[in-house]
Order: structure tokens, then sequence, then C-alpha cells
């Protein structure tokens, strides 16, 4: 009988390949711009995944050669403080980007708070300037997750153009932006959410299927089409029957990968790639910080 070869979707060897591009960049150009490329990360009270993702970027930017600022802050924290600190990060010219980690503690309005942080330094590419850039197909800095799911799909040479490919999820973070950007590569684009009836007949037209939904297992085999590529983007913690906890994402991986042609692991998929868009897009601001001083010219 024959057996299927269904091809991973390697993030985290994908996203070590741009950190090492990162690194080899901003040793070469630190020198003339004077300093390295630096990111500040705002986090508010001690939510352990927050804290977890938190670690993980800062460490990624010490690996590649960036600065991280990072802004820890007390959970009690008024809007205002923080108002304060992201106008401070504004004007700060050893900071090319600024994040903030979501969630936050229930009284703050991290709406505002994202709306305020200058535009060209949106390393989350979550500022409405750069989500409208998206919607218009103007260059901008792009949102991580989408940005790097993209990033996967051209590094394994991935057809989208004319393709039909189906987003489960629709947050501002993750399903919208994911949507737009594979309508900008030509995919003829459907959005199913959690008001979609016969989600299954949806998926199971997918060429190119992402899962971003946020729930366990959410996808089975018998939803996908045989041959679709399929990204998870999830990330959920669930506990086994032993009490032991382990992170899955939105697809059902084993059974999946017998009816998928390619498809992404969790952990070492999305995850890691996200986290080398946000490294990007922060070298991106530096460069341009570096051209509009006049301190680079050129590409
Ligand atoms: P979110 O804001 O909770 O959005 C979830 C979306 O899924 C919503 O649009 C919701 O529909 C839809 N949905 C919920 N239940 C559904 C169902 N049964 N069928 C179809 N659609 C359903 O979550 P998010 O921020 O987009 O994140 C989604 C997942 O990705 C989470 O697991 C998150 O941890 C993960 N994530 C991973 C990365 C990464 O780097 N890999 C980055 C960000 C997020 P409605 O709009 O109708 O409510």
């Amino acid at each position: 009988m024959e057996t299927k070869t269904t091809k991973i979707l390697d993030g985290k060897a994908l996203a070590e390949k741009i950190h090492q591009e990162l690194t080899s960049q901003i040793q070469s150009l630190q020198a003339k711009i004077g300093r390295p490329p630096g990111l500040a990360v705002l986090m508010v009270g001690d939510n352990p995944a927050s804290a977890a993702y938190v670690r993980n970027k800062e460490k990624a930017c010490a690996r590649v050669g960036m600065t991280s600022f990072g802004k820890h802050f007390p959970k009690e924290t008024t809007q205002q403080e923080l108002e304060d600190v992201i106008a401070a990060l504004n004007e700060d010219e050893q900071v090319d980007g600024i994040l903030v980690q979501l969630p936050l503690p229930e009284h703050l309005d991290a709406v505002k708070l994202l709306h305020q942080i200058a535009p060209d330094k949106d390393a989350d590419g979550l500022h409405p300037v750069n989500l409208g850039r998206l919607v218009r197909g103007e260059a901008g800095l792009r949102s991580c997750t989408p940005a790097g799911v993209m990033r996967l799909l051209a590094e394994y040479a991935i057809p989208l153009a004319g393709k039909q490919a189906v987003v489960v999820g629709r947050s501002i973070l993750v399903g919208k932006p994911m949507a737009l950007m594979l309508l900008e590569a030509d995919a003829t684009v459907t959005i199913a959410h959690s008001r979609s009836q016969d989600i299954q007949n949806i998926t199971k037209n997918a060429d190119v299927l992402i899962a971003a939904a946020g729930i366990p297992g959410l996808i089975t085999a018998d939803m996908v089409k045989p041959g679709a590529v399929v990204v998870d983007v999830g990330i959920n913690r669930v506990t086994d029957a032993n009490g032991k906890s382990r992170l899955v994402g939105d697809v059902e991986f084993g059974a999946t990968a017998n009816v998928a042609d390619y498809i992404t692991p969790v952990p070492g998929g999305v995850g890691p790639m996200t986290v080398a868009l946000l490294l990007e897009n922060t070298f991106t601001s530096y460069l341009k910080a570096a051209k509009d001083k006049g301190i680079l010219n050129g590409k």
C-alpha cells in the first residue's frame, strides 16, 4: 500500500534562517548607524502565558543583536501612566519598535494604547494606519502572525494565485489581516467564524486552510480537502488525562497530516515565525529611521 508523505512547513527552521540573516545585517550596519535596533516590549501584570511570550521575544532580540527595552509594570498601572510611557518611547531615538503584550488587565483600554504607538514604530502592525495600508495594498508594517504565515507559504513555494483559501477566525490580530494578505496574493478568500454554518462544507473547498480560532481540535481530517495545505495558527494549552499540560493547535494533527500535502506543527510552526517577523518589522523601522536621518541612503 502506498503511504502518504506529508510535508511539514517547518516554521522553526525558517525563523532560525531569518534570525541569522538579521544577525548578519545588524552586525554590518551597526557601526554605520551608530546603534543596534531597539524593541520596547510593554507588559502589564503577571499573566504567565504573556510572561513566557515576552521572555521569548526578549531572548530572540538578544540573539540577533537587538536591544530590548523590557517595560514590565504591575497590574494596577493606570492608563495614563502607560500612555506617558508610550509617548516617551515614540520620541526615543534608541527605540525602533514598540509592542504592547496582550491581553491587558481589564481596567486598561488596549485599543487606545495601540492607537497611540507611532505607526512607524508599530512592530506588531496593528495600528489602524498600518492595517489601512494593508487594506490599500501599500507598503507598511504588517501584522506579524499572518505575515509569518505568508513567509512560510512563500518559502515552500505554495501557489496562492487563483487558489481557494479559507481562514477560520476573523480577529483583528490574525483572521482579518490573514485574509487580506491572501487576497493580496490573488487567492480567492473565504472567512469562516463562530456564526458560520456548516463549516465543514467551507473548509472542504480549501486548497489552503488557515485555522485561527483558538479551539483545540476544531479542524478534523474529514474537514480537509485531500492535498490541501493546512496552516495551524492556534496555540491552546490542554491538560491530558494524566494531568500533563501541553500545547496543541486548532487542527487534529495526526489524522489531518494523512490527508493534507503540507501542514504546520504546533509548536514549531507559526509561533516561531511570529517572533521572526516581529524582529524583521523592528529592523525595517530601524532602516527607515536611519534613512530618514540621512545616515543610510539607497535601498
Ligand atoms: P480570538 O480573538 O479569540 O478570535 C478567534 C476567532 O475564531 C474569532 O473570529 C471567532 O469567531 C472564531 N471562532 C471561534 N470559535 C469558532 C468556531 N467554532 N468555528 C469557527 N470560528 C470560530 O483569537 P486570536 O487572537 O485570533 O487567536 C486565535 C488562535 O491563534 C489562538 O489559539 C491564539 O492563541 C493563536 N495565536 C497564535 C499566534 C502564533 O504566533 N502562532 C499568534 C496569535 C494568536 P467570532 O468572531 O464570531 O467570535
